[in-house]
């Protein structure tokens, strides 16, 4: 029943308390009925007086009080189970999109994340809150009624025996039926708050475009597609409900019926079992009840569950680092060793072979989807080659340390990410303490900051990023520049800007970059022929594959490919 099975496990200490509270629970029940039955034994037939009694009503409302507790102390465990349950599913879930950043942000929707990370958790919720205290206490009681039942009146014993399995045979029924239903449920929800997310992230694309009224009406569609599955869902479950009262009405109907003929026609039983029967099977078949309703509440979470595990299992992509200590004296050299990658069926890096020196500046050139930044995030560290070995000095990249590596690294994409702080705070990247506020600047000066720092009603301690002022993608790549320049890294990784700079911000960039490439090796994704005619190695890439590689006189010389590239209006690449 639970998919999840494997992967997050109840610890065994909260199932014996789970198990300990039924326990108590059930001897509540069973002792408040035997007291009430025993008091009205005493009174209306022993004629016994009233203080004799006193005794018993106190014990009888002890029980009450303690029936209460357990139900309390239930509900309470079952909360405190699913919390810590929903947290370790959620840092699972966190854990594995923060290993595979790349794969994970760019493929699927993100409203569709989200929506496992929040939803799909929450849904699990029923199934350790309810579900799974209630079939502990709802296995536990009904035995312990069973053991009464039989001690005091073997019929009733029976008929309770026969009875009970109809009730979980009726709801493994409807369970099956439901779970197609849950499953479609959930599958809309997702879908729906996919739909939703991603529309609201294109708005503006949308508009430009002329299709928001057709999103609109998409996301009408889906929403009714939710509320129809909803409904489906919600009649099962009542009628469900109405059957299993029924049942348990039938079954202590029955009880009743045998009890009171052979207490008056055959008189071939006492009052005092006769009644206590009485008592117990409505408890009985209460428990049995639960059960069926807690099974539903289970049931729902199962098709949750399944999107859980389906996420936590789907393919991953890890990056493997290792122990050792990069040494710091100078850029290392880099090589890709017959290097293969790929985002699955869509595309295919195949056998790349780079060396690259150190202090060389290097360019990646080729069409759009040729496969550059996909080589950038590769040399970077960011993926792991599929086949093959990027080599750091010789050693494999994942001998060394993640946090050795990625200090002598910046890799500047082509949408820095920026987080909601000051603009100091987002060129210093939480690193405060070390930098100090006129490093901070001089960096944000070099990267050609200064003038948009003028113009910002606080200067450096502008809010940015998310909930605060918007950069252009140019602003951010200085943003990230001016990182670089506080880091002072011996690899730049940069991944150029396709289009859109004005020519100011072109010689800003290219004077930020060859100022912090003097002191480290520098790989540029280029797009601009005066960034390729100097470097000492260009690679040519082509639909994933390394077609060329050589300075640029030597490609002018012999690549009719990269003629054409560079013959285009100044660029060399579309
Ligand atoms: P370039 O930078 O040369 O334009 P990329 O390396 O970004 O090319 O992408 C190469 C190909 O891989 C493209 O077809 C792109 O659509 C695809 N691609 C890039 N990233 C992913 C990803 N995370 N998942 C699936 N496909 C991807
Ligand atoms: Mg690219």
């Amino acid at each position: 029943m639970n998919p999840l099975k494997g992967i997050i496990s109840v610890p065994r200490r909260t199932m014996v308390a789970f198990a300990l509270v039924a326990v108590l629970m059930g001897l509540a029940i069973v002792g408040q009925s035997y007291l009430i039955v025993d008091i009205v034994d005493r009174i209306f037939l022993k004629e016994a007086d009233f203080k004799s009694i006193l005794p018993m009503m106190w014990l009888l409302l002890g029980l009450l009080l303690l029936r209460v507790a357990t139900t309390y102390w239930n509900g309470r465990l079952g909360a405190k189970t699913a919390a810590d349950i929903k947290q370790e599913l959620r840092e699972k879930l966190l854990a594995k999109y923060t290993r595979t950043p790349v794969a994970s942000a760019i493929s699927g929707q993100s409203g569709e994340k989200v929506s496992v990370l929040l939803d799909a958790v929450d849904e699990m919720d029923s199934y350790y809150s309810q579900y799974l205290p209630k079939v502990v206490q709802t296995t536990i009681v009904p035995l312990m009624v069973l053991v009464v039942a039989f001690s005091y009146d073997l019929y009733t014993g029976l008929i309770m025996m026969i009875t009970a399995p109809f009730i979980p045979l009726f709801y493994i029924i409807i369970g099956i039926m439901t779970q197609k239903r849950a499953d479609a449920q959930l599958e809309k929800m997702t879908a729906f708050s996919g739909k939703f997310l991603d529309t609201l992230q294109g708005i503006t694309t949308l508009k430009l475009f002329g299709r928001a009224r057709r999103e609109e009406q998409a996301i009408e569609a889906s929403s009714h597609a939710f509320r129809d599955a909803t409904l489906a869902v919600l009649k099962i479950a009542f009628l469900s409900s109405l059957m299993l009262e029924f049942i348990s009405m039938l079954s202590m109907g029955l009880i009743a019926l045998e009890v009171s003929l052979r207490l008056i026609l055959f008189q071939s039983i006492t009052f005092f079992p006769a009644f206590l029967m009485l008592v117990i099977a409505p408890e009985y078949y209460l428990a049995l009840k639960e059960m069926g309703a807690a099974f539903h509440t289970g049931r729902g979470s199962v098709a949750a569950a399944k999107r859980i595990a389906s996420e936590l299992s789907a393919e991953e992509r890890t990056v493997a680092f290792g122990k050792l200590e990069l040494e710091a004296d100078g850029p290392p050299e880099i090589r890709l060793d017959d290097v293969s990658f790929t985002y699955g069926e869509s595309f295919a890096l195949r056998d790349i072979e780079m060396k690259i020196r150190p202090y060389e500046k290097v360019a990646l050139i080729g069409k759009s989807g040729a496969g550059k930044s996909t080589v950038l995030q590769l040399l970077a560290g960011l993926a792991d080659p599929l086949s093959g070995e990027v080599r750091i000095d010789g050693r494999k990249r994942h001998d060394y340390a993640e946090a050795s590596w990625f200090k002598r690294l910046s890799y500047i994409s082509q949408h820095p990410y920026l987080y909601a702080g000051t603009l100091a705070d987002n060129i210093a990247i939480g690193d405060l303490r070390t930098s100090s506020r006129a490093e901070i600047e001089e960096a944000g000066r070099r990267a050609g900051l200064a003038e948009l720092a003028s113009t910002l009603p606080e200067g450096y301690d502008t809010l940015i990023g998310e909930g605060g002022r918007g950069l252009s993608g140019g602003e951010k790549q200085r943003v990230a520049l001016a990182r670089a320049f506080l880091k002072q890294p011996d690899i730049i990784l940069f991944d150029e800007p396709t289009t859109g700079l004005d020519v100011r911000t072109e010689r800003l960039l290219r004077e930020a970059m060859e100022e912090l490439g003097r002191r480290a090796t520098v790989v540029t994704v280029a797009h601009r022929l005066h960034t390729v005619r100097k470097v000492d190695q260009i690679f040519l890439l082509d639909a994933g594959s390394l077609i060329d590689a050589g300075t640029h006189e030597e490609l002018l010389g012999r690549s009719e490919a990269y003629r054409e590239m560079t013959k285009v209006g100044g660029g060399v690449a579309k």
